[in-house]
Parts: structure tokens; C-alpha cells; sequence
């Protein structure tokens, strides 16, 4: 089937309290190992980039490339623009072809992030594309995106409320203690904030920094409302990790075909995992 927005899917999601993982590719083995996970488990899927990543190949490769994985799979995917400050670079990925995009205007006022919101939903929504935006600071590192941990602001609930019947956004990414990068110790979740942000607004909610949140805290999270949930260090680090193995045991290996397969593999577990961890197995099935 053609790349879907990922609107529906998340809808769905939000509505029965599973998940849907969102993984960060580079590559194109990355983007084939999250897609045969996906398959494997018949989970919807959602592939992302980075504005980095779009930079680094081109936002019509990566498009084409997740065209072609969504026109032989038989689980829904959905390709989605990952914390995006700038409004050219949106246009240009919905001219591609995302059927998602995230508008992170969090770093400016509650106002200036409502009117940057509202003009990327307008669009989007003609689009038929999905529009996610932040409310609050999700702390650590994403591609050039810096906030200090003490920086790191919660969403407020009320806030929130308001924020969606300003912007009309279908799905929001409120700040609730998680952070980018690789967690040093345990995430700070606050979970009654989820529950507080969950009971006034009803659209999936979308975790972020993903990565190494330990598992009961992941279903807890999905549970008061989240439905979305993005891992992009976690990947990264074992795609890169298992080229490394390769490399030190096989120093003279030099055929990207051959010690790509590991990582690939690895990259693959590692998101069945998750899949399972935010509970999409099989919940495919009902896109076909
Ligand atoms: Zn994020």
C-alpha cells in the first residue's frame, strides 16, 4: 500500500492504548530492518528523519526509499519529519512525500509556538499530512537541538488544552521528563502529568526520547495515553556497534553487503523489542 499519514494510525493507537514505535533511520539498512520488524510483527510502523538525516540524503531519497518499502509491505507505514524548526524545510519534505511532519517551535514563546504550529497545520491538513508539536522542552541532544537539562520545562495541562484549540494539531508531544540521547541512571517520568495532560486532551500524545526508558515505565506511559513513541539513539548506537564487532574481529572486511547484515539484524531485534514493549504487535491486521 502507498505510505499512509500516520494521523489514522495514532488515532487507532491512542483509542485501544497501544503504541506505535517511530524509529530515526540514516540508512537505507536501517530503514529495511525497522520495516521487516514491523512486517515480522505486523505492527503499523512509523519511519522518521531528522532534519539531519534529510540533509545528509535528501529528503526525496528518503521518501523514495519509504515509498518503495510501503508499496511491498502489507502493515501501514507512515514517514514522518522528526523535530523540524524550519518552515521551508517542511514544505519540502511534504513535497516529497512525508505523510507526517513535526513543527518544534517549543524554544519560543507559548504565542510564537502556536502561530508557527497553526501555519504548518493549515498546510499539512490540506496535505491529508499529520502535524506534531511540542509543548514544553524535551531535554538532551537531537541533531543540532541543545536543551539543558535544568532548561528541560514540563508541558503544562491546561496549556496543552489550550494550545490544541489554537492550533487545531492532531497529535501533541507534551514535555513530561524524558530526554533525548542515552538516559545517565533512570528518566524522571512524570507520570501524573501524562494522566493530568491525557484526561484534558484526547489526541495521541507522543513520547520522546525513547531510548533505554526501562519497560514498565514504557507500558505505563502507553497506558495513561501515550501512542507514539520514538527511539533514535538506542538504534543508532547498536547499527553502529555491530559494524564496529564486525570490523574488529574482521579487520580486513570491506563489502558494505557483508558487515552491513549484522547491524542490520540487530537493528531489526531491537525494534521487534520495542514493538512489542508499546504493544503493536499484530495490531495491523485491522489496516488491511
Ligand atoms: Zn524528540
Amino acid at each position: 500500500m502507498p505510505l499512509v499519514s500516520s494521523t489514522p494510525l495514532l488515532e487507532a493507537a491512542r483509542a485501544q492504548g497501544y503504541g506505535i514505535g517511530a524509529f530515526n533511520v540514516h540508512t537505507l539498512e536501517m530503514l529495511q530492518a525497522v520495516v521487516e520488524a514491523a512486517e515480522e510483527t505486523q505492527s503499523p510502523l512509523i519511519l522518521q528523519s531528522t532534519v539531519g538525516t534529510v540533509k545528509h540524503l535528501g529528503a526525496d531519497y528518503i521518501a523514495a526509499a519509504a515509498q518503495t518499502a510501503a508499496a511491498r509491505a502489507h502493515v501501514p507505514i507512515a514517514l514522518h519529519l522528526d523535530h523540524c524548526t524550519d518552515f521551508d524545510t517542511i514544505i519540502q519534505c511534504i513535497r516529497a512525500g512525508y505523510t507526517s511532519v513535526m513543527i518544534d517551535a517549543s524554544m519560543h514563546s507559548f504565542e510564537e509556538n502556536v502561530i508557527q504550529t497553526r501555519r504548518v497545520v493549515d498546510i499539512a491538513r490540506a496535505a491529508g499530512v499529520n502535524v506534531e508539536a511540542e509543548l514544553g522542552k524535551v531535554g538532551g541532544v537531537e541533531d543540532d537541538i541543545v536543551v539543558a537539562e535544568h532548561e528541560a520545562l514540563m508541558a503544562d495541562p491546561d496549556e496543552c488544552v489550550r494550545f490544541v484549540e489554537l492550533t487545531g494539531v492532531p497529535t501533541l508531544a507534551p514535555a513530561i521528563g524524558t530526554a533525548h540521547g542515552i538516559y545517565k541512571g533512570e528518566p524522571n517520568i512524570d507520570f501524573g502529568r501524562i494522566e493530568r495532560i491525557a484526561g484534558k486532551v484526547p489526541l495521541p500524545l507522543v513520547l520522546h526520547g525513547g531510548s533505554g526508558i526501562p519497560e514498565e515505565q514504557v507500558k505505563r506511559c502507553i497506558s495513561l495515553g501515550m501512542a507514539k513513541m520514538n527511539i533514535a539513539t538506542e538504534i543508532r548506537i547498536i547499527f553502529s556497534n555491530a559494524i564496529k564487532k564486525v570490523f574488529a574481529e574482521h579487520p580486513s572486511e570491506n563489502d558494505p553487503r557483508k558487515y552491513m547484515i549484522p547491524a542490520k539484524q540487530a537493528v531489526k531485534e531491537a525494534a521487534m523489542d520495542k514493538m512489542r514493549m508499546v504493544g503493536s504487535i499484530g495490531k495491523a491486521k485491522e489496516w488491511k
